[in-house]
């Protein structure tokens, strides 16, 4: 086969197992050779359309067997697939089409309004529609019906680009990481090296696939396997316990706030969780209530902490070392290398703080225009800067202990608030929290906690405040403590700060 990037996995699994399911979603099932034929149709039908080497292709929905056939048709043809996230506003939609110079826009029936205002604004050239042909949009089956399923004979070589895969935007506007088709089979290998995932997976996907965690560690490593993945249009806890009974769900990765939703369901105590072979969870920190109630079940649950430039795995937490490192994210999976780095650019002793910056053939090379950005996400060469901070255990064990841009100064003690956040969670009627420094004129800054109470719950600042005492040093406990009836979060479950401290700073 030309093709040496992902847009050949369907093709090669159809050689080798084409009567295997390969996608589960509520609309039906479809076999690997099913997927490769609608997968040689898609191409051809874009192709036709002008879809050349090169060219990025968007998808904007969510979970939906379209998203992998979009994805694999697209960059079978050496285009580069774009995922949007379906939490964006049409304004916000319009700059990411923009950004990454997307001509080709398919898209789901529910985004059909953001799509249209997005695509106009940004210059998009053509729109495909999955629920068929409107004035100006093409419908998406209509194309796959009038293609045929020859091969393709276009050349993609590893190094080329495969997708721009835009960031959570936690910390700001997303930026579009460049992922080659060789970053992603690295992690995807990766994944496999270290996971017990096997050719009989039954892959729970219920994280946004236009996020990395959803795709990159869970789908995409599924699919190379010869797995199965089932499909979720949205994260629900109660459908996602009825799944995994009915469906024998064997592995499935969330961030913490799905875990915690799952556990917290009346059903959690009588749901039959005997097929689930392992559980991953990442993407934010873990809080230890979490951790505790999935071994409390007897579950396998394994932690990782990636990034999306990372393609996203960095560490890894075996589930065999789950109990025994409780709170740590592992180690480097195994073809990557990381550093703890300390301010003063020296390696961090087991012990001291530092950021981590990471290596390897997952990393990408840069983000898509931004050479200044990506000039400063590399330090000393090929290192990749992540803006987390981390020590390492004297086993070489890392912890995260939060990014470098949350971290506050108080009394000159530096406080990273996801050590005090995980404090204020281990009281029985908080379900949510979220700790930033604000400014005062004696401490420079001190502590403010930003609380969610659980359903029902009663407890006021000082509650929360004696709950402290005692169990984290002076410095670090918040000055004042503020009931909210939400946090703002991103669409992969993380808290985002900076919308945090523009509504609860001052
Ligand atoms: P942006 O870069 O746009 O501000 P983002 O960094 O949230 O957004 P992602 O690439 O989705 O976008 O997230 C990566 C970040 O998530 C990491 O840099 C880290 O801060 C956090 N993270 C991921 N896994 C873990 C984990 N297991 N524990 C703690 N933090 C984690
Ligand atoms: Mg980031």
């Amino acid at each position: 086969m030309l093709n040496q990037g992902i847009g050949s996995w369907p093709a090669r699994r159809a050689r080798k197992t084409p009567d295997r399911v390969a996608v589960v979603h509520e609309e039906g099932s479809r076999t690997y050779r099913e997927l490769h034929r609608r997968v040689l149709r898609l191409a051809h039908g874009l192709r036709a359309l002008g879809v050349a080497q090169g060219d990025r292709v968007a998808y904007l929905g969510p979970n939906h067997p379209a998203f992998l056939e979009a994805l694999f048709a697209a960059v079978a043809l050496g285009a580069v697939f774009v995922p949007l996230n379906t939490r964006l506003a049409a304004p916000e939609l319009a700059y990411n089409l923009a950004d990454s110079g997307s001509t080709v826009l398919v898209h789901a029936p529910e985004q059909a309004g953001a799509a249209r205002a997005a695509a106009d604004r940004a210059g998009v050239r053509l729109r495909i529609a999955l629920a068929g042909p409107a004035e100006g949009v093409l419908g998406y089956e209509e194309l796959l019906a009038g293609a045929c399923e020859e091969p393709l004979d276009v050349a993609v070589a590893p190094d080329d680009p495969c997708m721009i895969m835009y960031t959570s935007g936690t910390t700001g506007r997303p930026k579009g990481a460049v992922l080659s088709h060789a970053n992603i089979t690295w992690n995807s290998v990766n994944v496999l090296v270290d996971t017990d995932l096997a050719g009989d997976e039954v892959t729970l996907v219920v994280a946004p696939l236009f996020h990395t965690g959803g795709l990159n560690m869970t789908c995409l490593p599924t699919l190379l396997k010869g797995g199965r993945v089932v499909l979720h249009g949205a994260f629900d806890a109660q459908r996602v316990l009825e799944t995994v009974e009915r469906l024998g769900v064997t592995y499935m990765f969330g961030v913490p706030t799905m875990y915690d939703a799952m556990a917290a369901l009346p059903r959690w105590a009588t749901t039959d969780l005997s097929s689930l072979r392992s559980l991953n969870c990442g993407g934010a920190p873990v809080p230890a209530r979490t951790i505790a109630a999935y071994l409390e079940r007897g579950l396998a649950f394994s932690q990782g902490y990636g990034m999306t430039e990372a393609s996203p795995g960095v560490l890894y937490l075996d589930k065999e070392q789950a109990a025994a490192k409780a709170g740590s994210t592992g180690v480097p999976h195994f073809f990557t290398d990381t550093r703890v780095v300390r301010a003063d650019g020296r390696d961090a002793a087991p012990g001291e703080r530092g950021e981590v910056l990471v290596q390897g053939p997952h990393v990408m090379t840069g983000y898509w225009g931004r050479p200044e950005d990506t000039a400063a996400a590399f330090a000393d060469g090929d290192w990749l800067r992540t803006g987390d901070i981390a020590r390492t255990d004297a086993d070489g064990y890392a912890y995260i202990v939060d990014r470098v841009k949350d971290m506050y100064v108080s009394g000159g003690e530096n406080v990273y608030p996801a050590e005090v956040e995980d404090a204020i969670l281990a009281h029985p009627a908080v379900a949510e929290c979220a700790v930033i420094g604000v400014p005062d004129p004696r401490w420079g800054e001190v502590g403010r906690a930003v609380v969610v109470l659980r359903p029902g719950a009663d407890a006021g600042e000082q509650d929360i405040l004696d709950h402290l005492r005692g169990r984290l040093a002076k410095y670090k406990i918040p000055k004042s403590v503020v009931l909210a009836d939400t946090l703002p979060r991103t669409a992969s479950g993380k808290i985002v700060k900076p919308a945090v401290r523009d509504l609860h700073a001052s």
